[in-house]
């Protein structure tokens, strides 16, 4: 589980990202946070892995104050996915996910096997593996960028706006595909987004935010209200 207690971010200009929040994220289930661009959503998730920290508050995951956590061990444990996908240019689809077993120590043989299960996993041919990150397209980036972020295993994941950049069509079958992961995998996942119907569609619970980094609601998707 991941939990916000009563936590508060300004910024050293001034600027209050984040009012006294509290909420948090069932383990194994999905939290949408969904706001308008610049009300907080990518400081709180960034908090969770501590590329950022609170002014006042604690964020834990599993329990213990993430502050508490060595960050590159956190980091570990945390999947990452960003709205363009972040690939290494220079290296192949299967390169790009294999570096993350390479990395915690896997055998070249054994890191390219793996990178070829989570190609399957979300839902990407074999042979695409071979190819470069210009030669797929955005959602097939997209889905690169999220079977990295598998690689490692991790049991959290914090996805930023990972379909924003996608056309609709793509976007609607990658967010089935996320729905089927889940199923199949039970992460604990924190997914930020500016688009309601895709917060609706996605989180068991969905937090809306407001500008100045208000919680204005928390709730099931059925039990919102209309803004
Ligand atoms: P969102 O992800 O919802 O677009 P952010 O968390 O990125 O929102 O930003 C929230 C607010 O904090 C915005 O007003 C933004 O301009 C401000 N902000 C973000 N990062 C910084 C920073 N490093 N220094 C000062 N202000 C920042
Ligand atoms: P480097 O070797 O240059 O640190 P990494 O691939 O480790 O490159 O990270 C690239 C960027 O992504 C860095 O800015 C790092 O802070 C960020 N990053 C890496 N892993 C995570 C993670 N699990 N969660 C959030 N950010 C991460």
């Amino acid at each position: 589980m991941i939990e916000f207690q009563a936590v508060r971010k300004q910024y050293p200009n001034g600027t209050v990202a984040v009012e006294e929040l509290s909420l948090s994220v069932e383990t194994g289930t999905i939290t949408v946070l969904v706001g308008p661009s610049g009300c907080g959503k990518t400081t709180l998730m960034r908090m969770v892995n501590r590329m950022i920290e609170p002014s006042s508050g604690t964020v834990s995951v599993d329990g213990t104050d993430v502050r508490d956590r060595d960050p590159a061990q956190l980091r570990r444990g945390i999947g990452y996915v960003i709205q363009q996908a972040g690939l290494f240019p220079h290296r192949t689809v299967v390169d790009n996910i294999a570096t993350v077993p390479l990395l915690a120590g896997e055998t070249r043989r054994a890191a390219r096997d793996r990178a070829g299960e989570l190609l399957d996993l979300v839902g990407l041919p074999a042979d695409l593996g071979k190819r470069y990150p210009a030669q797929l397209s955005g959602g097939q980036q997209q889905r690169v960028g999220v079977a990295r972020a598998l690689a490692a295993d991790p049991p959290v994941l914090l996805m930023d706006e990972p379909f924003s950049a996608v056309d609709p069509v793509v976007r609607e079958g990658l967010q089935d595909e996320l729905l089927r992961l889940q199923d199949e995998l039970g992460k604990t996942v924190l997914f930020v987004t500016h688009d309601i119907d895709e917060a609706i569609k996605l989180g068991e619970k969905v937090a809306v935010l407001r500008q100045g980094g208000h919680l204005a609601q928390y709730a099931r998707p059925d039990d919102l209200l209309a803004a």
